[in-house]
């Protein structure tokens, strides 16, 4: 199915789609849903961007500009996507299967040459034959050496085409990797991202900390301000978080009102640094409502910190249960895995 989008995100994502649809002239039709949706669920990378580019330009969105952007972003690309796919994997398919054809052939060729060697190597060769049968099997050793060591950097290109192929693909399917509330990485960009950190062995020898964030007493502030307001509490955050972060780190919500930050060559001393800069920054803001009543303050975290050691879904684990003693010992404070609440 296209839209993976549970019910809860997608309810996220209806509310942002009556917010935004409200400023344009185009009519509430389903189509005109369709592609607010595709564009705030992050999952239509052509669409977002012209759509980015007439909204940033002031362009007022009506039936013709709609229509046009559906048929052609939505109406196709699906189709299109996966015929790029199917095209693609189809040379892959051949060249691969060329490159094996030429190892083959190569190693034929020196199994050949060996039999050559072996039957000249008669015991009165003299030694300055020898000497050159030698050099010669060198020079053959080294020859099969360098194109097979050739032929696995092609292969290896391919395998990274294959993985883009697939990335574009499962794009174009739905899977999104953005959180379309907060514009940060949703749980699959996380692990996508992180995933790439973990691979650079120089990055994991230095030292990985993740935190783990959740808004206190969240269900509190939804059935008081309203559910609304509770979006805006948790876009908020991911733009704090934003800004709390550099470099090469990670920021994503990882569900409802939790969010992770993954904190590449960093000690658990600079994780615990960076996460109480956070939940002070929390403690002391005040956001205001839609309808610009008196800002509401009083918002906090709880924060669970935990460092890398070889297993993502064991650091992620580690740092929830850290998160889980924040909570336990009063909420509004930081914990160290392994470290009782402060
Ligand atoms: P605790 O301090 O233990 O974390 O309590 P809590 O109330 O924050 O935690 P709980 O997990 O019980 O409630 C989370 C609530 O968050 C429940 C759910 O309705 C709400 N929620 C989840 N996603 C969203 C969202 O996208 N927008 C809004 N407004 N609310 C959401
Ligand atoms: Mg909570
Ligand atoms: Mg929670």
């Amino acid at each position: 199915m296209k839209y993976e989008q549970e019910r809860g995100t997608s309810s996220e994502i209806l509310r942002l789609v009556i917010q935004k649809m409200a400023a344009h002239p185009a009519t509430f039709a389903p189509l005109n849903y369709t592609v607010w949706y595709e564009h705030l669920a992050g999952i239509n990378p052509g669409l977002s961007a012209t759509m980015n580019h007439l909204l940033s330009s002031g362009k007022k969105l009506d039936d013709d500009v709609i229509d046009h952007l559906y048929s052609q972003f939505i109406s196709e690309t699906g189709h299109k996507a996966e015929q790029a796919f199917r095209d693609g994997m189809q040379q892959l398919l051949g060249k691969v299967a060329n490159f094996a054809e030429q190892a083959d052939q190569q190693v034929s060729q020196f199994g050949n040459s060996l039999q050559t060697y072996n039957d000249s190597l008669r015991p009165d060769l003299d030694l300055g034959k020898l000497e050159t049968l030698i050099g010669n099997m060198s020079k053959d050793t080294h020859k099969l050496h360098d194109s097979m060591q050739h032929l696995q950097s092609q292969l290896e290109a391919s395998k990274q085409e294959v993985e883009k192929l697939n990335r574009e693909l499962k794009s174009a399917q739905g899977a999104a990797l953005t959180d379309p509330l907060t514009g940060v990485a949703n749980r699959r960009g996380f692990e996508a991202a992180t995933q790439v950190l973990l691979d650079d062995s120089a990055i994991v020898a230095r030292g990985i900390c993740m935190l783990m964030l959740d808004i206190d007493h969240f269900k509190k502030i939804n059935d008081t301000f309203g559910h609304l307001f509770g979006d805006k509490v948790i876009q908020a955050l991911g733009s704090l978080l934003k800004t709390k972060v550099k470099g090469q780190d990670v920021v994503a919500r990882l569900g409802g009102e939790e969010f992770g930050v993954l904190l590449p060559e960093t000690t658990i001393e600079g994780a615990h640094v960076v996460a109480e800069q956070i939940r002070l920054a929390i403690e002391k803001s005040k956001i205001r409502r839609q309808d610009a009543q008196e800002p509401i303050g009083g918002i906090t975290i709880s924060i669970g910190i935990a460092s890398y050691h070889g297993d993502l879904t064991t650091m992620m684990d580690q740092a929830d249960q850290a998160l889980y003693v924040s909570k336990q010992g009063g909420r509004n404070r930081t914990t160290v895995f392994g470290h009782k609440s402060p």
